[in-house]
C-alpha cells in the first residue's frame, strides 16, 4: 500500500470494521467487467480466515455468473467524514474501509443455512435469539465467501 501510515494490519480491527459495515459489495467476474453487487451479509472468523454469509433469491445474475466463477472481490466502508475547507484542495475525506478477495461456496444444507442466516440476522439487527423453520432456510439462497486476501486502509 502506497500509504502505509493508513494500512490497517491488525485483524481484530478489521474484523470490527468489516462488523462496523452494512454493505458488502461483491466483485463478481463477468464477460464485459466486473459485475458488482451489494449485499447485506454475516460475518465470522472460522480457522483464521474470515467468513461472510449472503442470502438472495434461487436465481439471478449474480448466482448465473459465480456457477461460472466463483473467485470474487469485495468491498467494504464505514466512518465517512468530509472535512471541509475554504479551498478546493483543501478538502479531504475521512473513511475505513477493507477490500478483498475470496471464493464462494453455496451453502446446500439446512442446518447450516439457519446458521448462516442467524449470523445475518445478528449482524443486521443485534439480536441473537433468531429461528428458522426448515421452510424459510430451503425458500432462500445462501452464499458463503471464504477469504483468502484482506487489506483495510484507514483515514481518520
Ligand atoms: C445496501 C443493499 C443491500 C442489499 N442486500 C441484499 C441482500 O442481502 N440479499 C439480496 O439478495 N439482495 C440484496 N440487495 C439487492 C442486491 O444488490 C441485488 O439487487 C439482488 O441481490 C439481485 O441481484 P441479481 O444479480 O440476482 O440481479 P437480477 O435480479 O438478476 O438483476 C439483473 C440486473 O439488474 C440490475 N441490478 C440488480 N441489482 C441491482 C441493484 N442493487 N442496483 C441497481 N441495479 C441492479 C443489474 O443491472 C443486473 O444486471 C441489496 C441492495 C443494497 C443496495
Amino acid at each position: 500500500m502506497r500509504r502505509q501510515d493508513r494500512e490497517i494490519t491488525d485483524r481484530e480491527r478489521l474484523n470490527e470494521l468489516i462488523l462496523a459495515c452494512d454493505c458488502c459489495r461483491l466483485g463478481i467476474a463477468c464477460e464485459n467487467g466486473p459485475y458488482i453487487v451489494p449485499l447485506n451479509f454475516g460475518y465470522e472468523e472460522m480457522e483464521g480466515h474470515g467468513v461472510f454469509y449472503f442470502h438472495c433469491a434461487k436465481e439471478g445474475r449474480k448466482l448465473a455468473l459465480l456457477r461460472a466463477n466463483p473467485h470474487v472481490g469485495f468491498e467494504l466502508d464505514t466512518n465517512h467524514k468530509v472535512i471541509a475547507a475554504d479551498q478546493a484542495c483543501g478538502y479531504s475525506f475521512l473513511y475505513s474501509s477493507v477490500i478483498g478477495c475470496g471464493v464462494i461456496t453455496v451453502v446446500g444444507e439446512t442446518t447450516a443455512k439457519k446458521t448462516a442466516l442467524t449470523k445475518i440476522m445478528e449482524h443486521c439487527s443485534s439480536r441473537h435469539d433468531w429461528a428458522f423453520t426448515n421452510t424459510e432456510a430451503q425458500s432462500v439462497t445462501i452464499l458463503r465467501l471464504d477469504v483468502t486476501e484482506l487489506t483495510g486502509k484507514e483515514h481518520r
